[in-house]
């Protein structure tokens, strides 16, 4: 499949989907070694191949307000533009097509037909390694899903540029966006990244209305420093507003690092300080008392408990208001 978003160039060409904007010679490919300069075209070699496909809980993905006890067509191929030190998924997302054994090839009708095949699910999720370096794929999968009612959702780094992110939101409903840190530094040596751009793009989405909700893996003595955590929900508040949805993930030893996990009393810290901006605030990854229950933004009632990923509905009408004032808290 020929990709989107690229320029040839006489003895070259360069990538436009991301913002590393690769430079890939004859036969190469870029950061994310799935997309391939074959004879002078850019080829998406991911495209129809899957590895994993999986109903998943939407609480999973992590979207806490946004169809909440319901589940996504979840489905994953491999590589990454960006190389985390602690990535979950690095057996797919630091991998290539032609060192990875693809065990599902489907074709986005194939697709469609699965997602019908269960009612409670809600539509289809990109997510498990970057949906940002299958972008054809996805494209090819959410205008149709979009087009039979189904909901799109992007799991992601963030990490795309502005051109193909528009062309993406005519069909995503909901986003959960990485947001790792709140340092140049910091991306540059955890990610491999930028900063700069994931903040653009969370502007960008935050604009065109689209349902969103940040992810921040909080790593010990990385990025969990409480002054620099407190410039990172001062931004959310002034730039995205302070109903935007943070989730705190607990960090756990994986793929390069072997640091400690992360300390319940530091997630408790950082909870703090995020809620003295922000409405809504969770900790993941790990099972701490309320602090993964949703409360009204407005008069504080507890409109949904958690325990994992089983939710339990109080002071929550079928519309997704607040039983007691009324507020909209939930999209469903
Ligand atoms: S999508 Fe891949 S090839 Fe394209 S610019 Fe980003 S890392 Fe480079
Ligand atoms: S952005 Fe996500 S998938 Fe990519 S390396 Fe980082 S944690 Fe892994």
């Amino acid at each position: 499949m020929e990709a989107l978003f690229y320029k040839k160039r006489e003895d070259d060409l360069q990538c436009l989907l991301c913002p590393h904007h690769c430079v890939i010679p004859a036969g190469g490919t870029g950061v994310c070694m799935v997309r391939r300069n074959a004879g002078g075209i850019l080829k998406a070699e991911t495209w129809g191949n899957l590895s994993a496909i999986n109903f998943d809980p939407i609480e999973k993905k992590p979207l806490y307000h946004f169809y909440p006890g319901k589940v996504i067509l979840s489905l994953g191929s491999i590589g990454c533009n960006m190389s985390c030190q602690c990535c979950q998924n690095w057996q797919i997302s630091q991998t290539s097509a032609t060192d990875y054994h693809f065990t599902r090839s489907l074709e986005p009708e194939e697709i469609i037909r699965l997602a019908s095949s269960r009612n409670e699910n809600v539509g289809v999720a990109y997510t498990y390694n970057e949906p940002t370096v299958w972008f054809e794929y996805m494209l090819d999968i959410a205008r149709p899903a979009h087009a039979s009612g189904y909901k799109n959702v992007m799991v992601s780094n963030g990490y795309i540029n502005k051109d193909p992110l528009i062309e993406l939101m005519q069909y995503m409903d909901a986003f959960n966006i990485d947001l790792k840190g709140f340092t140049k530094d910091f991306y540059r040596k955890f990610t491999g990244a930028r900063l700069v751009p994931v903040l653009q793009t969370l502007r960008l989405i935050r604009k065109a209305g689209k349902h969103l909700e940040l992810t921040c893996l909080v790593i010990p003595g990385m990025n969990d420093d409480p002054g620099g955590f407190r410039d990172m929900t001062r931004w959310i508040d002034a730039e995205l507003g302070p109903e935007t949805i943070l989730h705190l993930s607990r960090y756990h030893p994986t793929y390069r690092m072997d640091t400690a996990p992360t300390p319940p009393a530091k997630l408790e810290e950082l909870y703090g300080i995020a809620r003295t901006k922000l409405s809504y605030v969770y900790v993941g990854n790990i099972l701490m008392k309320d602090l993964s229950d949703t409360r009204c933004s407005k008069c504080g009632a507890t409109v949904i408990v958690r325990n994992g990923y089983q939710i339990k509905r109080q002071s929550l009408t079928h519309k997704g208001t607040c039983s007691h004032c009324g507020n909209q808290v939930i999209i469903c």
